[in-house]
């Protein structure tokens, strides 16, 4: 399907970087040897090479032509999941309990591939930034790049992000408009009654029989609070109380997470939990301790530059192979904070069957290399056509 030949011959080549970062998986903030690849590669294809950025990020500088103010940004992400492979591949993770299960060593590969091949052909005027980050998986690598100065040391007109996504067949990519992926936040209730015999209930407060209502209530959040047009998740995943048969215990701990695609809806449901707290603690006479961790925003692609990605993926895999028809996924992704400061576009590069466990974060999960040089064909393109040359 690629038919530039330059591409087609980096493949081997790419295969083997990948199978090396593949091999050699690290969690969150830990990107130490991955960072060093990344860097000792951007250096050997000429390019300028910033690290430090959230400790092992790494942004790579190419200029080309007249050089000057245009610039765009592409990021990819380096860190991999605690799960213990089951792939048995020649390749497979040499860590124990350390697995690339999102693909990011693919990810981290085709945005070298592409700085080695926009290094080597520059037709394109202007600045590309590879923006390689830490921490995807929960931690917040991107929002820590931002706080760093990612924007102020490196300005930019537009980001772009991409993820691998299995289901989707090769050689075709999914492009949304507005929302793509959903926030992600988390919650803590801490209920505290009266501990008693349980033969004697009257004389405590009893924290399960108020946490169990608690659980009830929160259901309507998604029920009856916001509009059925509109998506929310609000999961319960832990529920700890007691250790006893015969006691009714001080205290009940619940945890969850809040799933939403907009920020209109994510601000409704904090609220909303802490009124239905407070309320059922009244109602019990015990206190209900209520406290919510803001995690990933909703990540949101631009008009502007989501029909540009769209024309740019045309380019790459044919009209007919770019869908617009997928709904958003409810996981969430941490290049949301990228696109709070400025305008881009994250899209889906089909990554081949989920059969057989082959989804994300599952431990029989595996990037597909047949897709990287049509990764690398959209990051090359995107900049040759953002930045064109005089
Ligand atoms: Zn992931
Ligand atoms: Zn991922």
């Amino acid at each position: 399907m690629i038919t530039d030949d330059r591409i087609r011959a980096m493949h081997a080549e790419m295969t083997e970087w990948r199978r090396d970062l593949h091999a050699h998986p690290e969690l969150g903030f830990e990107e130490h040897r991955t960072s060093d690849f990344v860097a000792r590669k951007l250096e050997e294809f000429g390019l300028e090479v910033h690290r430090g950025l959230a400790g092992t990020g790494v942004v790579g500088v190419l200029q080309a032509g007249r050089g000057g103010n245009q610039a765009i940004g592409l990021r990819a992400d380096m860190d991999a999941l605690p799960i213990e492979e089951a792939n048995q591949v020649a390749y497979r993770s040499t860590v124990p309990g350390k697995m690339h299960a999102c693909g990011h060593d693919g990810h981290t590969t085709m945005l070298l591939g592409a700085a080695k091949y926009l290094a080597e052909t520059r037709n394109f005027s202007g600045t590309a930034y590879f923006i390689f980050q830490p921490a995807e998986e929960t931690k917040g690598g991107g929002r820590e790049m931002v706080r760093d100065g990612l924007f102020e040391r490196f300005p930019m007109s537009a980001v772009y992000g991409m993820h691998n996504w299995p289901g989707v067949p090769v050689g075709t990519v999914a492009v949304h408009d507005g929302p793509v992926m959903a926030s992600m936040d988390t919650f803590e209730i801490q209920v505290r009654g009266l501990g008693s015999h349980a033969a004697m209930p009257h004389m405590g407060r009893d924290p399960i029989v108020a946490a169990a209502n608690l659980v009830s209530t929160i259901q309507t959040v998604a029920s009856r609070l916001v509009p059925a047009t509109d998506a929310v998740v609000v999961s319960i995943t832990q529920f700890h109380a007691g250790d006893a048969w015969n006691v009714i215990p001080e205290t009940a701990l619940i945890r969850g997470t809040v799933r939403t695609l907009s920020a209109a809806i994510r601000d409704q449901v904090e609220p909303a939990l802490r009124r239905m707290c407070e309320g059922l603690a009244t109602a019990y006479g015990i206190a209900m301790d209520f406290s919510y961790h803001p995690g990933y925003p909703v990540t949101v692609n631009t008009a502007e530059e989501t029909a540009f990605a769209r024309e740019v993926a045309a380019t790459v895999v044919g009209r007919e192979n770019v869908r617009g028809d997928l709904a958003p996924s409810m996981g969430a992704e941490d290049f949301a904070f990228m696109l709070q400061e400025r305008p881009g576009c994250y899209i889906w590069l089909g990554n081949g069957p989920a059969d057989g466990g082959r989804v994300l974060h599952s431990p029989n999960y595996d990037f597909n290399d047949e897709i990287l040089p049509i990764g690398v064909a959209y990051w090359a393109a995107l900049v040759e056509r953002a930045l064109p040359a005089g």
